[in-house]
């Protein structure tokens, strides 16, 4: 589990942009499960950071000085930052955000409610149900689960930034959906605010019968976001064949040891079932298309999202390691500036 102690702040210089280059200023910081990945060393689908240098991720940012023709200072901007105040970066790394609307504000405890009604998508959506993970959610769904009128579709990590948004598509195309989340907040707000079919709170009671009862016909497709214990629960469930999307296994991010659990082997074999793996970036040239898609849904008030909001850069660790407790509903980000 990272600490606090893990993260140092140091003041640097900010150096000018060159051609094709811009100044930009941090808006709001992306944190996501998959930056732990890039803690540890190993192949993976992404190198490693490297101790000592600086983090990147997603972010939101304002231009304040471009030496690149396509940016004027005031663009809002999205791209991969490092975890600065101002980030001297690429032009051609970087895309405009469109729709303003202004900073969203922080409620009380961080959380944002989903918008009621429909509105213009604000800036932060770049990094949430209109950016990575929104993605995430509509490809793995869609491509790898191909969910089906009627079919029961179960989601671990039901209320994070991909669980949430899996859920509503997964309604938007009929099937009914059982939600996974550590909290009876978080099974309210899906239930209540989300519509989803049923939410089972998997720190709470005997899982697999909560589980069992949620899904008296079985399991058509299962999207996990979570893998450990939760997928134990849930693999024995499936239904003949059944699809389940492997898109992360966040309570596996800090273990030191791989452990072994119930094998899901005899179960995709009796079921002739399937199991993929994906990262995002494999549909990378069919971004455009799921942006346009989910924006759609968006501005019809099909799709609801929530945010996180973490206030002040200096709480960008704290924010990062909120994820790995269940600190956020839906997106979590911080807001810089
Ligand atoms: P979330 O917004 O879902 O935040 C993480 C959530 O995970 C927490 O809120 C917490 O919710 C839950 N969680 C944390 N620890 C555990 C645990 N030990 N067991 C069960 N649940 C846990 O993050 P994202 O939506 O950004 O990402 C969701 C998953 O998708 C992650 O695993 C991530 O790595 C993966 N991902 C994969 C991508 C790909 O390309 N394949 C791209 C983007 C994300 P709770 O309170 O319910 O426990």
């Amino acid at each position: 589990m990272p600490t606090l102690d893990n993260f140092q702040f140091v003041d640097a210089e900010v150096s000018k942009p060159n051609d094709g280059e811009v100044l930009v200023r941090t808006l709001y910081i992306s944190v996501d499960p998959y930056l732990r990945g890039r803690m540890r060393e190993g192949r993976s689908y992404i190198p490693p950071f490297e101790v000592g240098q600086v983090i990147e991720s997603g972010g939101v940012g304002e231009v304040v000085e471009s030496r690149a023709p396509n940016f004027q200072p005031g663009d809002i901007v999205t791209g991969m930052f490092s975890w600065r105040l101002h980030n001297v970066v690429k032009a051609d790394g970087l895309m405009k955000v469109s729709s303003p609307v202004g900073p969203v504000e922080a409620g009380s405890a961080g959380i944002l409610p989903a918008p009621s009604a429909p509105r213009e998508p604000s800036i932060t959506t770049a990094l949430g149900v209109l950016g990575m993970p929104g993605l995430t959610a509509y490809f793995g769904l869609l491509d790898i689960g191909q969910p089906r009128q009627g079919e029961t579709v179960v989601v671990s990590g039901a209320a994070g930034a991909v669980g949430m948004t899996v859920c509503q598509i997964a309604k938007i195309k009929g099937c009914s959906v059982v939600g996974i989340a550590g909290s009876d907040e978080k099974t309210r707000y899906l239930k209540q605010e989300l519509g989803i079919d049923k939410a089972v709170n998997y720190k709470t009671g005997d899982l697999r019968q909560a589980l069992k009862d949620a899904c008296p016909n079985g399991v058509d497709v299962y999207f996990d976001n979570v893998g450990g214990d939760v997928s134990d629960a849930v693999i024995p469930l499936i239904k003949n064949s059944a699809r389940i999307i492997i898109c992360g296994q966040i309570s596996l991010y800090n273990m030191d040891q791989p452990d072994v659990g119930p094998r899901p082997q005899p179960y995709l074999l009796i079921n002739s079932a399937l199991m993929k793996g994906f990262i995002i970036t494999d549909y990378a040239g069919e971004f455009s298309q799921g942006v346009g898609a989910l924006a759609q849904w968006l501005s019809e008030g099909k799709l609801k999202y929530a945010e996180s909001v973490v206030e002040g850069f200096e709480n960008t660790p704290r924010a990062f390691i909120g994820l790995f407790t269940g600190e956020n509903l839906g997106k979590q980000i911080v807001k810089v500036g």
